[in-house]
């Protein structure tokens, strides 16, 4: 089970080097130590993309759960966009995860509000 804190900051961190890289490669193509370096964090992305949509295909059909970042507990995700992840947590309620860039993400409560988005 990866924690939903985890899945963000890795999401905040491997998006800055891959924008530096592709800037990187556009200004100084085929400079030499460039290369492997581009190459290493295109795999990445990719194989993260990869992931994110096995995961948004589990989303559609609302399986996709995460770790709490509270309690570690099993937490369906609810739903999210761009940066921001909300679950719920069993034992917490809804729980945001706020994923910002070079820094751990950041989780944070907000209750059982009576905005209920479910069918
Ligand atoms: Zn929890």
């Amino acid at each position: 089970m990866i924690n939903a804190k985890t899945w963000q900051t890795v999401c905040g961190l491997v998006l800055y080097p891959f924008f530096l890289g592709a800037a990187a490669t556009f200004l100084q193509p085929g400079h030499p130590w460039l290369i492997p370096i581009v190459k290493f964090f295109n795999i990445f992305f990719v194989a993260l993309c990869a992931l994110g949509a096995c995961m948004g295909v589990l989303f559609c059909l609302r399986r996709l759960y995460f770790g709490c970042p509270f309690c570690r507990a099993r937490s369906r995700v609810l739903g999210g966009s761009g940066k921001v992840l909300c679950v719920d947590c069993p034992s917490c309620g809804r729980v945001v995860v706020t994923c910002r860039l070079f820094r751990t993400a950041t989780a944070e409560l907000v209750g059982d509000e009576d905005e209920e988005d479910e069918e």
